[in-house]
């Protein structure tokens, strides 16, 4: 469903992805680990187009995101593009970033009304179905301020998934959490795994990536270092530098 080739992005000076080339395939579940500045989060911000990028291709669904070729030139696609490919994505970040002055109900709403133009009823039906599969059904008319981290971030992860996405991002979305607040959320995605969805997550959690990856990307300064199965990989890392990183990380 994804299939990203040669993909270079920098900042300025700085290469923070130096030619990254995998694949994803329906109803993988991808942990994306590594250390800091090895440009996991960029790699998800350029598959989101949150980020422009120079060099490589990125498919999703066989289309490519963000650019079209012409002739020998690459073109930035047209914002409305841009936007309907976006919506092929979903994505939760560290930060929720949900609407203090909007119920979790009325937050998981707004794109459904904006961007999928549903009728309010339509959207409200599939807000309440999301904030109950995340365990939320009876906090719908509570603002963000009225919950916990860990609850505003299932509703931020409801929000993403109500609108139907193809992939859901999920980056460091536990990082910013009370450790008692953690395992909440990770079980919310545990249960979106076990549905067949298909996801990459950047993830500082080994022991959840072990649990519930059924694959393992290893970044390491802007390329991948190591790709594979979780045991293998945390069992018997090929690479020192996968072998290193997962010393300083337990
Ligand atoms: P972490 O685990 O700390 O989140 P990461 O692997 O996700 O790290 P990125 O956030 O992708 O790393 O960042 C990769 C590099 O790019 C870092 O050196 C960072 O400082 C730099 N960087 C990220 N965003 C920007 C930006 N908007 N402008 C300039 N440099 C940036």
């Amino acid at each position: 469903i994804l299939e990203i080739e040669g993909l270079r992005k920098t900042y300025g000076s700085l290469e923070v992805l130096k030619g990254i080339d995998c694949a994803v395939h329906e109803g993988e579940v991808i942990a994306i680990i590594g250390s800091s500045g090895s440009g996991k989060t960029t790699l998800l911000r350029c598959i989101n187009m949150l980020e422009d990028f120079e060099g490589g291709t990125i498919r999703l669904d066989g289309e490519e995101i963000g650019y079209h070729a012409e002739g020998s030139m690459r073109r930035r696609k047209s914002e409305k593009d841009i936007a309907r490919q976006r919506a092929l994505t979903g994505m939760a970040f560290q930060q929720f970033n949900l609407f203090p002055h909007m119920t979790a109900e009325a937050n998981v709403m707004l794109g459904l009304l904006k961007v999928k133009r549903l009728p309010k009823d339509e959207a409200r039906a599939i807000a309440l179905k999301w904030l109950d599969r995340v365990g939320l059904g009876d906090r719908a008319g509570h603002f963000p301020g009225q919950l916990s981290g860990g609850q505003q971030q299932r509703v931020a992860i409801a929000r993403a998934i109500a609108m139907n996405p193809r992939l859901m991002l999920f980056d460091e979305v536990t990082s910013a959490l009370d450790p008692e607040l953690v395992g909440e959320v990770l079980q919310v995605i545990k249960g979106l795994a076990a549905d067949g969805m298909t996801m990459l997550l950047v993830t500082h959690e080994m022991r959840f990536a072990y649990e519930v990856a059924s694959r393992v990307i290893f970044m390491n300064q802007g390329v991948i270092g190591e790709d594979g199965n979780p045991r293998e990989m945390f069992v018997a890392p090929k690479t020192e530098r996968l072998a290193d990183f997962l010393k300083t990380s337990s």
